[in-house]
């Protein structure tokens, strides 16, 4: 058997024709950006979200980037500032932070949860920390009530990079991107919530860094031909749009199946060498945007899968302080690139994570012959 890693066909095949008949409309109304259909869905999705507003960008990147860039034009942080983010991440959340002239300070996860360790953020504050920019790894909310409680203790400014947690949710009325100032969003292919193609969005309650993030976003002119900042050009389109208003609907639903999956794993799942996430508290508050064990053998776990048909990832296998882009040292510049202490946890999670096939798509059969494979692995 071939168990593919993720598979795109049962969510494409599920929405029928609704697919074509979304990019129909965009077609035959000959608005390509920013029309009517992307008006429609960040309404929805920001809604979705139980936020007031949402803008749509070019990707998730330029989402986390733009949301940070706004708050510095809007008075509420200053280059030069730091912010905690976590270690343990995907680089863009920590590219977007030096991107938009800020400073990364990265916090070490706990081991169980991946996610950023709220009893090491006290360590990394220095005077000059202004914010926090927490991600919810692998689509499972992080420890929200303590790190909005030391954000609050210290007035930082809270933001969200909830590129992996579409859905995602504490409570009805507790959903990602709803628990600080901002939320950035990626509808990249894969994503819990893909698009055809690249796409991002910010949401927020505030009116204002919602406007600003808009105007920066379209060269930044809220007025054609008035330039008023350095602004971009990151808009999403108008077929990505339509294309993600058509699938929105189906979000829950394909949540809910990863989380069965999600259970059949951590169920099936008995070789003592192979460890699977803890359940949370609130099973809502993880849509397995990956389903990611630990083992020490991790690189002969994946070999063995992969004879046999499996198809693994790992997430992610150098960490970003030891990537290139960040260990140059440039003596030139007036401000770090970046601060961190020792990051043991990050290190070694980085030699032993693994992710097994997950997606909304994923048959029963294919789940058991993936425990099966797991389980025998000696
Ligand atoms: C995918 C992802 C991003 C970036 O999104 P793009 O749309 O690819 O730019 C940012 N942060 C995290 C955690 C991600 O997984």
């Amino acid at each position: 058997m071939k168990v593919p890693f993720y598979s795109l066909d049962y969510v494409n095949d599920s929405l029928g024709r609704g697919l074509q008949a979304a990019f129909g409309k965009v077609l035959d109304s000959n608005w390509f950006i920013r029309g009517a259909s992307c008006g429609e869905f960040e309404n929805a999705f920001a809604g979705y979200c139980g936020v007031r507003h949402g803008v749509g960008v070019g990707n998730g990147f330029d989402a986390l980037t733009l949301m940070l860039r706004a708050a510095i034009l809007q008075g509420l942080l200053k280059r030069g500032d730091e912010v905690l983010v976590p270690a343990n991440t995907f680089i863009a959340s920590v590219l977007a932070v030096t991107a938009a002239g800020l400073v990364p300070v990265l916090v070490e996860p706990d081991r169980a949860t991946c996610n950023m360790d709220p009893s090491k953020l006290e360590r990394a504050c220095s005077p000059r920390t202004k914010a926090i920019l927490v991600v919810h790894l692998y689509g499972r909310i992080a420890d929200m009530d303590a790190i909005c409680k030391f954000a609050q203790s210290r007035g930082l400014l809270l933001f969200e990079d909830c590129a992996q947690a579409h859905g995602a949710c504490l409570a009805d009325d507790r959903r990602a991107g709803s628990f600080g100032l901002a939320a950035a969003f990626s509808f990249y292919p894969t994503k819990n919530l893909g698009a055809l193609g690249d796409g991002g969005m910010v949401v927020s309650n505030d009116a204002s860094l919602a406007e600003m993030v808009r105007t920066l976003s379209n060269y930044g002119s809220a007025r054609k031909y008035e330039n008023c900042y350095l602004g971009v050009n990151s808009r999403l389109d108008e077929i990505q749009a339509a294309l993600l208003q058509e699938k929105l609907p189906h979000l829950d639903s394909w949540n809910s199946r990863r989380r069965e999956i999600a259970e059949r794993y951590r169920h099936g799942i008995t070789n003592p060498q192979i460890e699977c996430p803890q359940a949370p508290t609130v099973p809502e508050s993880h849509v397995y945007h990956l389903f990611v064990v630990q083992c020490k053998r991790r690189d002969e776990l994946q070999e063995f899968l992969n004879a046999r048909g499996v198809e693994t990832l790992v997430h992610y296998p150098v960490p970003p302080h030891l990537q290139q882009a960040y260990t140059e040292i440039r003596t030139t510049e007036p401000l770090p690139e970046l601060r961190h202490g020792e990051l043991p946890v990050t290190e070694s999670l980085a030699k032993c994570v693994l992710s097994l096939p997950m997606g909304p798509g994923l048959r029963d059969d294919e789940i058991s012959y993936v425990i099966d494979s797991l389980n025998e692995f000696a």
